[in-house]
């Protein structure tokens, strides 16, 4: 289902929908002052970029990228923030070419793949819209648009967040009320995957009266709720690097 998310501006912490952001980011006040303040000889080049989970675009991050990071680089960023599990492969589309981690594998999947070295000033151009995938198994598919481009003072980050999409709040599909902390994958189809603490326990704890584990119960895996797209699939259990609520500079007060 499709849901309109918020996320807080970096610079001034003001909150928007993605489309909101990328207007607001344009025109904010107190970032062009901050990037207005940057000192430094050197100028460089960045991507603005708009990720989103392809069929969950309530998950979103709008990031500014130097230009002369590689691909690689980018899907690293990626990983690190939004899909790494257990070291799957992955891939961007290009204007239809296929860009992946290990291009050696090219055979295994019939198609011809370019390397992820490429800098992103040489395969990325402002309006584009590319494609990333993430584990060719249980994957998890994500659409990047290159929004805008700009030059400026070289910051010591290569990828810099400017905003995310606050993580969304899912009820326990058996209390009804309380907020769900773990997702039980294997219970999709059944529509009640979502488990607050307490009921998690009372899952997973033998049954009252005979002492047994309910088998069901007892083989359902569980994952933690986490402000990713890939919440819930494979072993995925949120990102090491980064709080699934992204913090601005500047809090509004
Ligand atoms: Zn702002
Ligand atoms: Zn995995
Ligand atoms: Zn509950």
């Amino acid at each position: 289902m499709a849901q309109q998310t918020r996320g807080l501006c970096k610079y001034c912490g003001k909150e928007y929908t993605r489309g909101g952001m990328l207007r607001h980011l344009a025109a904010c006040k107190e970032r062009k002052a901050a990037l207005e303040k940057e000192d430094g000889k050197r100028k460089c080049g960045y991507f603005e970029l708009v990720l989103c989970g392809k069929y969950d675009s309530a998950y979103w991050l709008i990031i500014e990228v130097s230009d002369t990071a590689t691909l690689s680089d980018l899907d690293q960023f990626i990983r690190d923030i939004w899909v790494e599990c257990c070291g799957h492969l992955s891939a961007f589309e290009i204007n239809g070419e296929e860009y992946e981690a290990m291009s050696d594998v090219d055979c295994l999947w019939g198609r011809p793949s370019k390397s992820m070295e490429y800098k992103l000033k040489d395969v990325l151009a402002v309006g584009m819209r590319i494609g990333y995938e993430y584990d060719f198994g249980s994957t998890t598919e994500l659409v990047i648009k290159v929004q805008d481009y700009r030059t400026g003072v070289c910051q010591q980050d290569e990828v810099t967040i400017l905003s995310r999409n606050n993580p969304l709040e899912f009820v326990c599909s058996v209390c009804g009320k309380n907020k769900a902390k773990w997702i039980l994958p294997e219970r999709y189809y059944e529509g009640d995957v979502f488990r607050c603490e307490e009921c998690l326990k009372t899952d997973s704890e033998p049954d009252a009266e005979s002492g047994d584990f309910e088998d069901e119960d007892f083989e359902n895996y569980y994952l933690p709720v986490c402000n990713s797209p890939r919440m819930g699939v494979c072993g995925y259990e949120g990102s090491e690097c980064f709080p699934d609520c992204f913090e601005p500079d500047k809090v509004q007060k």
